[in-house]
């Protein structure tokens, strides 16, 4: 494994419209410290990379206890995943890098207050990510940034990512939202059409680009992203277990392949089929297969030949 996500608690100072993690924060109590840190060593086992993920992480009152206790284990790179608000602290920012956060990757969801605070469901939380965003910046931290991709806000990705540009973060993810737990619950107000956001996404990615950032989407699948295929994040998401509430997905990958995303009819003729993982299966589920096409052509071989795959479809 190359990587352990280890889910630390539930709790959170947010309460996002398309939270995955649902009723989480209710149904299970936050780990007390000592069951923590048993985590991290158990996980140490298995990855010297570690991303603290939540939940909130740092809303812990013993969140920088247990990262030097990450850093005393041995772990190589120790990633904050976060909402970014407690990084408005700059004593908590200078606190992560001390400890031995190496990375942070903070959460931005909107370009404007009313956009992201209606996103999280906190009003000031805008304000706050980005006065984070700017301490780990500060700090000398890499900062690598994550965006869901929603209904409300697919028509603002270039101007997240002019934002996110302008703060000189190190990279930034455009994931499509999942829709599980709360987004699940919002499915109609939350879930954008793929065919819809793709050019705005696609201005995402060349604003980044000129700002020399590296940027990606994360669940969008090959052919949604014709000619910009490369910017697919799955191509480079590490092998990780993930320590969840409810016990250890050993290897992430093949659960999100087996149970996670989908495949459809239109794919049983794609020669990215191989290289694919598809859309997150309860987009098929409620809108169908029409907006996904069967790649067979040149650029697509051509995609295969990068990836140092062959199609099982005749490439
Ligand atoms: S048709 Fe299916 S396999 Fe091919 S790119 Fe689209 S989602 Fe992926």
């Amino acid at each position: 494994m190359e990587r352990v996500d280890v889910k630390v608690s539930f709790s959170c100072n947010n309460r996002c419209r398309f939270c995955v993690q649902g009723d989480k924060r209710e149904r299970f109590k936050d780990r007390s410290t000592a069951e923590a840190k048993k985590l991290l060593r158990e996980a140490r086992r298995r990855a010297d990379a570690i991303v603290f993920t939540g939940g909130e992480p740092s809303v812990r009152p013993d969140f920088l206890e247990l990262v030097a206790e990450a850093r005393k284990l041995g772990y190589r790179l120790i990633q904050l995943q976060t909402n970014g608000q407690m990084l408005a602290y700059r004593a908590f920012a200078r606190g992560c890098r001390e400890a031995g956060v190496t990375e942070v990757s903070p959460a931005l969801h909107g370009h404007v207050p009313a956009l992201h605070d209606f996103l999280t469901g906190r009003p000031g939380s805008f304000g706050f990510t980005l006065r984070g965003i700017e301490n780990a910046r500060a700090e000398g931290l890499p900062v690598v940034t994550n965006t869901v991709v929603t209904k409300p806000n697919r028509r603002h990705l270039a101007a997240i990512a002019r934002l996110l540009a302008d703060r000189g973060v190190s990279q930034m993810q455009f994931a499509f939202v999942h829709p599980v737990g709360t987004a699940a619950l919002n499915f109609a107000s939350i879930v954008p059409r793929m065919e819809l956001m793709r050019d705005e996404l696609f201005r995402a990615f060349d604003v980044a680009g000129a700002a020399g950032i590296r940027s990606m989407s994360e669940a969008v699948p090959l052919c949604i992203l014709r000619g910009r295929e490369a910017y697919a994040a799955e191509w480079i998401i590490p092998d990780a277990a993930v320590f969840d509430a409810e016990g250890t997905i050993d290897d992430y990958r093949a659960f999100r392949l087996g149970e996670g995303k989908a495949k459809g009819p239109p794919c049983r003729r794609c020669l990215l089929d191989p290289v694919c993982e598809g859309p997150w299966r309860e987009y098929p589920e409620r809108f169908g297969w029409s907006e996904f096409h069967a790649r067979r052509d040149a650029s697509a071989r051509e995609v295969l030949a990068r990836a140092g795959r062959t199609s099982r479809r005749g490439a």
